[in-house]
């Protein structure tokens, strides 16, 4: 369906869980509280929502978390949700640890697509940003999976003046795979406050400056905000995803469940209606009542971020990135 402001809402990204098997510095540094378990949707409730979302013209879903493949019976419920009348695409987002030993279900249930999160090759570097030394595990993660024939993307996020310099080996990543590499600015959600964002503009010079000047690519490479060009010579694409310093909220299609069930319109606003609340409330009539609730989410989507400017909003999200989904 469409939100008050033309744009039509066919995609649902469901975090199902806040936990994670890394400490990514900018988004789940060691030490912070949890969502008590009782309080994360259950599967069976995250498809009833998804059920109510579908009827309302949702057609594709993104898994996320925290990291979803720490969820016992992921991919069970990738399987469930590609069932679901209406919806067409399943994807995933995961830091790739055990994508591996995972794929063989996953693709078995139906997943669509996979995204990498990924903001270094180096070993060291990675165990600076995540904790654990488990580079290794995450590019056989990439590799299975580009084997597999699963369309595959990298999400990197650069910080400045830390991981900024391996701006060019995570380029090269596409050159010979097909495979998308993704930059995305960091957002100043939860931990990302901390950090310098490195813009895209300038990532944009720096590759064309070394690989030569890209080709838009206007052809399909997913759901979401990414711009893409064509190297010459490489196989797959690079993208860039520019929250912060070109908006696109103008073409936003998304909504997000967050993992203990609040429906977010907008990623930069703390406002969201509590599904979890209809979907334990008991009531017969709860299918219509979720339907309703997600429409009045969907008509109120916000119209544009504001991450320019977060001081001046009095409705700023104060929860982390690993309790939203990213
Ligand atoms: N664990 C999975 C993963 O790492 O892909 C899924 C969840 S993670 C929260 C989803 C994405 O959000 C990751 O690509 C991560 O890099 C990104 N992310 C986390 N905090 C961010 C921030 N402040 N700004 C931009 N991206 C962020
Ligand atoms: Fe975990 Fe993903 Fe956050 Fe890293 S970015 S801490 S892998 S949820």
């Amino acid at each position: 369906m469409k939100d008050n402001y033309g744009r039509e809402i066919d995609y649902l990204r469901i975090s199902i869980t806040d936990r994670c098997n890394l400490r990514c510095r900018y988004c789940m540094p060691d030490g912070i509280d949890l969502i008590p378990i009782k309080d994360i949707l259950t599967y069976e409730e995250i498809l009833e929502t998804a059920e109510a979302a579908a009827s309302l013209g949702i057609r594709t879903i993104k898994i996320t978390g925290g990291e979803p493949l720490v969820r016992r019976g992921c991919p069970g419920l990738i399987r469930a949700l590609k069932q679901i009348s209406g919806i067409d695409t399943v994807t995933l987002t995961t830091n790739g640890v055990y994508l591996k030993d995972y794929l063989g279900e996953l693709l078995d249930a139906g997943l669509d697509a996979v995204n990498v999160s990924l903001d270094t090759c180096d070993p060291q570097k990675f165990h600076e940003i995540t904790g654990f030394d488990r580079l290794p595990a995450v590019m056989e993660g990439i590799s299975a999976a580009i084997e597999a024939g699963i369309r595959t993307k990298i999400n990197t996020v650069l910080i400045r003046g830390f991981n900024e310099d391996g701006w060019k080996e995570l380029t090269l990543l596409a050159k010979d795979r097909p495979l998308d590499v993704r930059f995305i600015e960091m957002m100043p959600i939860g931990e990302g406050r901390a950090y310098a964002v490195v813009s895209n503009e300038e990532m944009q010079s720096r590759i064309e400056e070394s690989f030569g000047k890209g080709t838009p690519e206007t052809g399909r490479h997913g759901y979401g905000p990414a711009v893409y060009i064509r190297l010459q010579g490489f196989q797959g694409c690079i993208g860039f995803i520019s929250a912060i310093h070109q908006k696109f909220c103008a073409s936003c299609n998304r909504i997000r469940l967050t993992s203990e069930g609040r429906l977010k319109g907008c990623l930069c606003y703390g406002s969201s209606d509590d599904l979890r609340k209809i979907l334990r409330s008991g009531r017969t009539d709860r299918a219509e009542l979720l339907k309703n609730a997600i429409a009045d989410s969907i008509r109120n989507k916000p119209e544009a971020h504001c991450f320019e400017n977060m001081e001046a909003v009095r409705d700023a999200e104060q929860h982390r990135m690993i309790a939203i989904g990213g």
